[in-house]
């Protein structure tokens, strides 16, 4: 028996067989019923999810003499007509090889004659956008005044391209994406059908790569048909549709957790042995982060993630290491990376350079102990000898084939934070150690106009943030608050929460850890620190501030001018 595509064989043949377009066939059936039909249909949606199906479900209807209304008989003259290949009654036509005014005429002319089987003469015209300014002028015609026994079906997946005088006088009907679980659906049908065996996680991956379109899950599903025959299994469809595997996922995930980049770079080189291309490589690693996301924070199971219930009990025991703000920070990278990707003269490398900073990841630390060092000065202190800078690896990741040219950092579990010089900033938009003091009033003023976080950020006013040595790690900041302030003090160290939040937004903002202390200035200078006051000044002055550290100015005098647009004149001697 000769092998019928099963695009073809399972082609729907009646509303009732349209998947995930219920609203277009309601809306069309009620108007059949109603006898309300009007002479011109737009359908409208991107590629594969069924308006050309659509336009001949509905030309075959609409022709149908066998007595129901909703659904072609198929036995009637004129439905063996149109299942006959050369319908009479229905004329389809290729906008996109017909786009002159002339051959919109030629196809005009055949409006005059009545149909000879059914009870009209239907065009279906395809990516009707692509017709010439001068054939849609000539529709235009006839679309005003069309004889009552001509209907015209326009299709199109470019609907901006089609002229608003056209648009008017359609009934427009917009196609939906289809979602993974419809498509799986119509695939476990069409398997029952014809007897093939294929579980759910199996039937997903078509639906994952189909992207909506039910026309590519059907041609993936036919591709892999001829493979695999009646038994289909999820490694044989990943190996023959490139569709990399989870294990690669939970290895690089793992890799990413235990700061290996050398296992990130085998993920890659594996990968590239398996033949597959990047791009999937990464839609699939961002699909699985969301998953990954989704079970810890979501009320979510196998089913509604469209997964089997073994890769969902993977999912929840993968790297407990890694927070849900990694996950987030990982694949906010991961986001950028494939944005760039397409415009990467060496996207493997840039892959890899990605990877190793994912590993690297400033972030992956322990809240709590950043929070014990919190409030505790003298483990600061202790702590910024101890962790000094790694010195950054002095040459970039090389070419693809010597990943081991990269120096593995040193890390030490104990530890909760490595940092590296230049070479590996962070994807994600950061501040540096620099800005962070002077944005400190702009951040607080963002956080007050955040409903979340209005009554939080009212306990930072009038603080300001002052920084340490800026190459210790943690980073050690001084949140301080005037007097006038106090009650601020006084929430933010009493709750929990509040700390958490404040390292929170600026360990976002920095992209390294930071331990921070609170200090209240007292009314009667019996603060910790006295200050001069051109150490006041600087403290208060973001941009004086800035300007000092930049040329490392050493400070011994500030005069504010009367005039008062004009910055504090500042005195100063250069540092010898
Ligand atoms: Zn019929």
């Amino acid at each position: 028996m000769a092998y019928i595509a099963m695009a073809r064989k399972w082609r729907p043949e009646s509303f009732q067989d349209m998947v995930g377009q219920d609203h277009i066939a309601k809306t069309i059936e009620n108007a059949i019923q109603g006898g309300r039909l009007h002479h011109a249909f737009l359908f409208t949606g991107t590629r594969g999810v069924g308006k050309t199906s659509s336009a001949r479900i509905l030309a075959r209807t609409l022709n149908c003499s066998g007595g129901n209304p909703l659904s072609p008989c198929g036995k009637c003259p004129s439905c063996k007509d149109i299942s006959g290949g050369t319908p009479m009654d229905v004329i389809e036509i290729d906008a996109a090889s017909n786009t002159g005014v002339d051959n919109m005429r030629d196809i005009l002319e055949k409006t005059q004659y009545t149909p000879m089987i059914g009870k009209y003469k239907i065009f279906v015209i395809d990516e009707v956008h692509m017709l010439s300014k001068g054939a849609f002028n000539a529709l235009l015609k006839t679309l005003e005044e069309p004889p009552p026994h001509v209907i015209f079906i326009f299709a199109t997946t470019e609907v901006n391209k089609v002229p608003q005088t056209i648009l008017s006088r359609v009934q427009r009907f917009d196609f939906k994406r289809l979602s993974p679980e419809q498509i799986s659906g119509r695939l476990r049908f069409i398997c029952e059908q014809e007897g093939i065996q294929a579980d759910r996680e199996t039937l997903a991956l078509f639906a994952e790569k189909a992207d909506g379109s039910m026309r590519d899950a059907l041609t993936y599903f036919d591709q892999v048909y001829a493979f695999t025959g009646k038994t289909m299994d999820e490694a044989s469809v990943r190996q023959i549709l490139g569709i990399p595997p989870n294990d690669l996922y939970f290895e690089l995930i793992q890799a990413i957790a235990d700061h290996q980049v050398k296992g990130c770079f085998a993920v890659i080189e594996k990968s590239y042995q398996m033949g597959l291309e990047l791009s999937p490589l990464l839609d699939g690693f961002a699909k699985f982060l969301r998953n990954l996301l989704y079970i810890r924070v979501g009320d979510v199971d196998a089913e509604s993630l469209n997964i089997s219930p073994t890769l969902f009990g993977k999912l929840q025991n993968a790297v407990p290491e890694i927070s849900n703000g990694d996950i987030l920070r990982i694949a906010k990278m991961l986001t950028d990376l494939q944005g760039s990707l397409r415009y990467a003269s060496h996207p493997r490398l840039l892959v890899e350079t990605t990877l190793a900073r994912m590993a690297w990841l400033d972030r992956i630390t322990d809240l709590k102990k950043a929070l014990a060092a919190m409030n505790s000065p003298t483990n600061t202190a202790a702590n910024a000898d101890k962790k000094k800078i790694t010195p950054a690896p002095k040459a970039p990741p090389g070419p693809p084939s010597a990943p081991e040219m990269i120096p593995e950092p040193e890390f030490d579990p104990g530890d909760f934070k490595i940092e590296f010089d230049e070479p590996f900033t962070p994807a994600v938009e950061a501040d540096s150690r620099y800005e962070i003091c002077g944005k400190w009033p702009q951040i607080v003023k963002n956080l007050y106009h955040d409903s979340d976080n209005g009554f939080f950020a009212s306990n930072l006013e009038h603080t300001t943030l002052e920084h340490g040595d800026f190459a210790v790690t943690p980073f050690p900041l001084t949140l301080r608050f005037p007097a006038k302030a106090a009650f601020g003090h006084k929430e933010i160290t009493s709750r929990k929460d509040y700390q958490e939040r404040l390292i929170r937004i600026l360990e976002d903002r920095l992209q390294t850890v930071v331990t921070i202390q609170m200090e209240i200035d007292s009314e009667t200078s019996g603060g910790k620190t006295p200050r001069s006051p051109w150490e006041k000044d600087l403290a208060g002055d973001p941009v004086l501030k800035s300007f000092a550290e930049i040329f490392e100015l050493e400070l011994f005098e500030t005069k504010r001018r009367s005039r008062a647009a004009e910055p504090s004149e500042i005195s100063c001697s250069e540092n010898d």
